[in-house]
């Protein structure tokens, strides 16, 4: 069955230049992300708001705005719509109207992260242009979603990681079928491995957004947000931003919703979080500058946005600054306490990277740089039951008589 097939070129994030579909294609000749452009008028035409309504309710929803031309080619592990959660409470206790804090939960999606998006879309890619040997650097939850839909696909993959990644995103990619290793170094320093070994061990690098399609895959965050939100976008939204691909990917679904009528003017205002121990973005955008310096002795916990250096870097402040919103680092006890709270009075258990998003909320909401009735939609990009959690738990002896009275 076709799905309708409406991709017409590709162009250079940075100069404009054009490529041709249906090719294989990694960065631009000036070194930089290709980005997909389709036929928006021909789409207006062949799909309206109601088709959604018989769909099924995963990623692959507004094909028509998607780059594979063969349903055949899709490789998939159920890739869910995401709920979003509203916080009343939490809301609150930060001083807000209650129903500003809306958490967007992506920890659903299969291998437990929103790069199930970018890579399920990128592999099915691969699939349809004939790419069978796959390679990638990865702070962990890239590189486990990469293993599980390249092994769906009867495809082979390479995975190298910082020797500090969390145990289990390493143990995960293993199960799931790809040869993965351990390297004392950073993950632009794991990036210059699989680079430098293209040739030799002939994989295909799929470093961040060296390739043109996992932009298109987070772009379905933005895709579904606005559906969910009644073809509306939220006052805010916080992203943990570290290539920065689903900041650049859900800018790009609001303009092409915006070009086929679905949405009207408004933009949402997009805000880049990072760690106050790996704030390149952060630093670009106070100094004014169009891309940003590789960051030094990059560290936070918050494992996935510790990346140095993004190739897509003027896609990020560009999307950052044309939406009115701003970029802003947070600490690692900010992080752990927003973690906290939001576990603690919702009940929702955000990873390190998710709960950057809600502290950063917080310091935007004290200093003015938000209003308390903005609708700020926080991303929780993976199930915080891949990381480490802090000890907790009292004890009860058997044995002993026990005091009820300390269940206060
Ligand atoms: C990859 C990742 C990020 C950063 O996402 P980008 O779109 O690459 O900026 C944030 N949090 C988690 C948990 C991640 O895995």
């Amino acid at each position: 069955m076709s799905k309708g097939y409406f991709v017409t070129h590709l162009v250079c994030g940075l100069t404009g230049k054009e490529y041709p579909a249906r090719q294989i294609h990694e960065l631009s000749e000036a070194g930089r992300p290709l980005l997909v452009k389709y036929d928006l008028e021909a789409i207006k035409k062949a799909v309206k708001k109601e088709d959604m309504i018989g769909r099924a309710p995963d990623m692959w929803r507004l094909r028509e705005l998607l780059p594979y031309e063969d349903p055949a080619n899709v490789i998939s592990l159920g890739e869910t719509m995401t709920p979003l959660l509203d916080c009343p409470r939490l809301s609150e206790q930060y001083g807000a109207s209650p129903e500003a804090i809306i958490v967007k939960d992506e920890g659903r999606l299969p291998t437990g992260s929103f790069k199930a998006r970018g890579l399920a879309m990128a592999v099915s890619m691969a699939n349809e242009l004939g790419i069978k040997r796959i390679a990638m650097p990865t702070n962990g939850n890239a590189g486990a979603a990469l293993s599980a839909y390249c092994t769906r696909g009867g495809m082979e993959s390479f995975v190298f990681c910082p020797d500090d990644t969390p145990e289990m995103n390493i143990r995960e990619t293993a199960l799931q079928g790809s040869d993965v290793y351990r390297v004392n170094g950073l993950i632009n320093e794991c990036g210059k491995i699989v680079f430098d070994g293209k040739e030799a061990a002939n994989w295909f690098d799929f470093s961040t957004l060296k390739e043109p399609y996992r932009i298109e895959g987070k772009k379905t965050m933005g895709l579904e947000l606005a559906e969910q939100m009644g073809w509306d976008v939220p006052d805010v939204i916080f992203y943990p931003t570290g290539g920065g691909t689903g900041l650049i990917g859900m800018w790009k679904a609001f303009q092409e919703l915006r070009d086929i009528g679905w949405i009207g003017d408004k933009m949402p205002r997009m805000v880049a979080v990072q760690a106050d121990g790996c704030a390149p973005i952060v630093k670009a955008f106070d100094e004014g500058t169009q891309h940003a310096e590789l960051w030094q002795d990059a560290s936070t916990h918050a494992a996935g946005i510790r990346v140095p250096v993004a190739v897509g870097d003027f896609l990020i402040l560009e999307a950052v600054r044309d939406s009115g919103g701003f970029a802003m680092a947070v600490s690692e006890e900010q992080i752990k306490q927003a973690r906290l709270d939001c576990g603690q009075v919702e009940g929702v258990h955000l990873c390190p990277e998710g709960a950057a998003t809600l502290a950063a909320y917080k310091k935007a909401l004290d200093s003015g740089m938000i209003k308390k009735t903005d609708r700020a939609v926080l991303f929780n990009c993976g199930s915080g039951l891949k990381y480490p959690l802090p000890e907790a738990g009292g004890t009860i002896d058997k044995t002993q008589p026990i005091d009820y009275s300390q269940f206060k």
